[in-house]
């Protein structure tokens, strides 16, 4: 299991988000990438290796992008070889919902199935993408990501850390947690979440470890924590 993180706030979230990517590098990881959003929908920007080798993309393909709210991810890989496509984060078909995951979700090929019946499209090999599709259902649904988020745990078996973007909530970040560590944050500027507390440290000391079945809707002025029901 390797790296999350995520910044909702009056910051730029890229260099947020590459700063703790930096602070998370000691775990260990074959790739690296962020998605964040604009205007006009979800970016991601993702490569192999280091996150050196991701900050220079950054640099190249996206200097010029405002953006104040965004998901990073070091991955280890379980399901699927090191490459670009198998590297978090990954999106839904409309691409307007991103998520970053850490753990195993072990029953992902039941899941891929049924969803591929429902005419979803999978762009890579990892058991991490069936989240970008649940969550996508559920969110045509309900219009609501956090409440998305819930819904697509409770068909999910296995272990995760899990942050999830989308286009049309650009102030939220959704957070779920199952077996698979998962801190949240409050600094002066924003609000933040990290898969363990060392990403955090420059930012705030005012940390709270998410428990298992606990979920957190992150906004620049703070967060709101549930419960499986969606009780507060
Ligand atoms: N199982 C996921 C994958 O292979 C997540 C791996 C991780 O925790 O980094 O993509």
């Amino acid at each position: 299991m390797c790296g999350i993180i995520g910044y909702v706030g009056l910051d730029d979230a890229k260099k947020e988000l590459l700063k703790g990517l930096q602070a998370l590098e000691y775990r260990g990881y074959d790739s690296a990438g962020i998605a964040y959003c604009q205007p006009n929908g979800i970016k991601t920007i993702k490569t192999v290796g280091k996150v050196s080798c991701l900050k220079d993309k950054v640099a190249k393909e996206a200097a010029d992008d405002v953006t104040t709210c965004g998901i990073g991810h070091t991955r280890w890989a379980t399901h699927g070889k090191p490459s670009v496509v198998n590297a978090h984060p990954h999106t839904s078909c409309d691409g307007r919902i991103a998520i970053v995951h850490n753990g195993i979700i072990e029953n992902f090929a039941e899941l891929r199935e049924e969803l591929e019946g429902r005419g979803h499209h999978f762009k890579s090999e990892t058991d991490t993408e069936v989240f970008a599709h649940l969550i996508e259902e559920a969110y045509a649904e309900t219009h609501d990501l956090m409440a998305s988020v819930r819904e697509a745990c409770t068909h999910v078996v296995g272990a995760y850390g899990l942050a999830a973007v989308c286009a049309d909530e650009p102030g939220v970040i959704a957070v779920a947690r199952k077996d698979s560590p998962i801190v949240v944050g409050v600094g002066e500027t924003g609000s933040y979440v990290a898969s363990d507390v060392i990403a955090l440290i420059d930012a705030t000391r005012d940390v709270v470890v998410l428990e298992d079945g606990q979920f957190a809707k992150l906004t620049p002025s703070g967060v709101e924590y549930t419960d499986e029901a969606g009780n507060v």
